[in-house]
């Protein structure tokens, strides 16, 4: 094995903790990255922490970086672009969804015409120097979500992005298995997969079996029906749209992000949106309750959102009356547990009634579950498996899972931020350490 056949694999984010995603994939002549995410934190003064990668590594590296693809759009891949893009200097590559929410950011923050954008597209093989990366279909909880793989000299490194196995997903494409079995044919060096929900046993459920539930809260609702998910969950915004329809309801919208993520995804045709069904506040306020549904932010009890103000009577434009159902349609990110459980009191509180993740059918995970995470070892058959994107106990059992899936234990290696990995054609190890800072960026009251 020649040096120049090994390939080096460095996390600056996101492994070992949930949040601020950035891999760094490194020939020996030159770097790609993929991802550059945000990590939000509570210090111990009770305020948001906002945390980006530390990219010192990257500042002072002899090599050319080539760039910086991006699996998709969440705040955990994407969030970092605004505050190292312009220094790193280097083209960004992103599927539309994703493209579409960092020029907003771009823009937010007056860097739009400063930073080269390449849109991705799928059966795209982009050349990057020593490495060709070539992005597949994966199926998550916002539409254009990828995978990459990236052909080094070293051999197939697979990242396969935040990813779940819906084998019939009521709106938007199931992950390309196809592809990853025939890459299994031909070889894989190595595969980096999305640990989220490694220790959850069985299956990660579709969406489908959520229109059941829904149907059957908005078909018993006297009143008016406020339905709040996350402002990047479009097909479960399509689906409470259909609902709405279904039953003869209007919809409005509470919230810029929501309402600036609505009206991306109608432009990229991922929301279907019948012209009549989505009406402005004003119109809302003339239609009797049983008419209407209000979609919102608010699952996770952030102060800013919708349904907080609302369970907080405190939103200017809204309040709540004890005809109203709230469908909160999230379960809580682990560390949001008490904010989230406060806004369901303060909503029951005002006598309406709460559908909440505890009591109801009211969401599904957007990531994989353990019998998931096996399809894909079994189906890329890795010569080295590595765990990404979770906590350490998550990593943990995700590399538990490759070995039973016939990985050798050897091969199927734990490493975290600052580790890096080197991997031939014959050994792979950790050859370096490198340390790095929280990135902290500012923080402010929650
Ligand atoms: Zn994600
Ligand atoms: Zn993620």
């Amino acid at each position: 094995m020649t040096n120049s056949d090994t390939i080096k694999i460095l996390p600056l984010g996101g492994v070992g903790h949930f949040g601020k995603n950035m891999m760094v994939i490194e020939s020996s002549q030159d770097i790609t990255i993929v991802d550059a995410g945000v990590l939000f934190s509570k210090n111990d003064d009770g305020e948001l922490d906002l945390e980006i990668p530390d990219i010192q590594y990257l500042r002072s590296t002899q090599k050319p970086i080539s760039a910086i693809l991006i699996t998709h759009g969440h705040e955990d891949h994407i969030g970092a672009i605004p505050f190292i893009a312009k220094e790193l200097n280097v083209p960004i590559f992103a599927p539309p969804m994703a493209m579409e929410l960092i020029k907003s950011k771009l823009k937010e923050h007056h860097l739009l015409d400063t930073i080269t954008l390449n849109p991705i597209s799928l059966g795209d093989k982009i050349k990057l120097g020593r490495i060709t990366a070539e992005p597949f279909q994966m199926c998550h909880s916002i539409p254009d979500s990828l995978g990459i793989a990236l052909h080094t000299p070293a051999g197939l490194v697979i990242h396969t992005g935040d990813f779940k196995i819906d084998h019939s997903p009521l709106y938007g494409p199931k992950a390309d298995l196809h592809k990853l079995a025939q890459w299994g044919q031909s070889g894989v060096l190595a595969l980096l997969s999305d640990s989220t929900y490694a220790t959850h046993s069985g299956h990660t459920e579709s969406e489908r079996i959520l229109t059941a539930s829904f149907e059957s809260m908005v078909g018993q609702a006297k009143g008016r029906i406020i339905f709040a998910t996350f402002a990047s969950s479009i097909y479960r915004i399509q689906q409470i749209m259909d609902i709405a329809e279904k039953f003869g309801r209007y919809v409005t919208v509470l919230g810029r992000k929501m309402e600036q993520n609505i009206s991306i995804s109608r432009r990229l045709e991922h929301l279907t949106i019948h012209p009549d069904t989505l009406i402005n506040r004003q119109t809302a306020r003339s239609l009797p309750d049983e008419k209407l549904v209000i979609i919102t932010t608010g699952t996770q009890g952030e102060p800013t959102s919708g349904l907080v103000r609302l369970a907080d009577k405190r939103h200017k434009q809204a309040e709540l009356s004890d005809t109203d159902t709230v469908i909160v349609s999230s379960s809580p990110i682990p560390g949001n547990e008490k904010e989230s459980s406060r806004t369901i009191d303060n909503l029951l509180r005002q006598g309406v009634k709460v559908f909440y993740n505890e009591i109801a059918d009211v969401h599904v995970h957007g990531h994989g579950s353990q019998e998931d995470l096996k399809l894909v070892i079994n189906l890329t058959k890795p010569k080295y498996f590595i765990p990404i994107h979770g906590d350490y106990r998550m990593l943990t059992a995700h590399q538990e899972l490759a070995v039973e899936c016939s990985v050798p234990p050897l091969n199927a290696l734990i490493i975290e931020n600052g580790d890096v990995l080197e991997i031939g054609h014959r050994s792979a190890g950790i050859i370096d350490k490198i340390d790095l800072e929280p990135g902290l960026i500012a923080n402010r009251r929650y």
